[in-house]
């Protein structure tokens, strides 16, 4: 499901399938030159299992890509954290990747069911000790009373409670300070989940017409707003 994006005259066109004349304009595009050639878009949606010691998101039920039909807010994460209210579930992979993630029935190791996701990496590869010890320190962690089915609260105490606690226990180890819900989201997952809602949003649009226009005035304010908001 790959989206295009050509630039010619001032507009940016998103499409599937390069046209030969600019769809704003007219002018022919094979003669455009290389400013004009059409640019593949980066897909912000990964195979999941093929990403070890991630952080994992994906819609609770369904794929991103074929059955969130409405654009509003396909990934709602408020900035002060996930509120359990939305439709989307989190996990951890190990290194092979095997997905942990907690719901009502309690941990889930799972071999399948996340392979569109978007992925966030937690290890870099200079971390010899921890790439090590991860396997390890995730089952021990899942295993912990904490995570028992019972103890499960759909606002409270969620996937996102359970993901997040893995990651500031692997932080406390290593001597770092625990990352709040608020911290953890406005820095680590918002640049990722706002790239996929901008993804998903050509990506439906496409699905009703041949081009998506956007004025690049338009386009040039709306990046400058982004950067903006990683700096906050
Ligand atoms: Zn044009």
């Amino acid at each position: 499901m790959e989206v295009l994006r050509v630039r010619h005259c001032r507009a940016l066109v998103y499409c599937r399938r390069a046209p030969p004349r600019c769809p704003a304009c007219g002018g022919d595009l094979r003669s455009a030159g290389l400013t004009a050639a059409p640019v593949r878009l980066h897909c912000p949606f990964r195979h999941g299992h093929g990403q070890p010691r991630a952080f994992l998101i994906r819609p609770t039920r369904g794929t991103f890509l074929e059955d969130v039909a409405v654009p509003q807010q396909p990934l709602c994460f408020a900035s002060s954290g996930y509120d359990g209210d939305s439709d989307l579930h989190v996990g951890i992979t190990n290194s092979k990747g095997v997905v942990y993630n907690y719901d009502q029935e309690g941990v889930h190791r799972a071999g399948s069911g996340w392979e569109q996701s978007i992925s966030i990496p937690l290890v870099q590869p200079d971390m010899w000790e921890l790439l090590q010890q991860w396997d390890d320190l995730l089952e021990e962690f899942s295993l912990e009373e904490a995570w028992l089915p019972h103890r499960y609260q759909e606002q409270q105490h969620n996937c996102f409670t359970f993901a997040l606690a893995f990651i500031n226990c692997v932080r406390q180890g290593r001597g770092r300070q625990p990352l709040s819900k608020a911290q953890f989201t406005e820095s680590f997952l918002l640049p990722h989940t706002r790239e996929a809602s901008r993804f998903l949003t050509l990506h439906q649009q496409l699905a009703h017409t041949d081009f998506y226009i956007m004025p690049l005035a338009e386009q040039e304010q709306e990046s400058v707003a982004a950067k903006h908001s990683l700096l906050e």
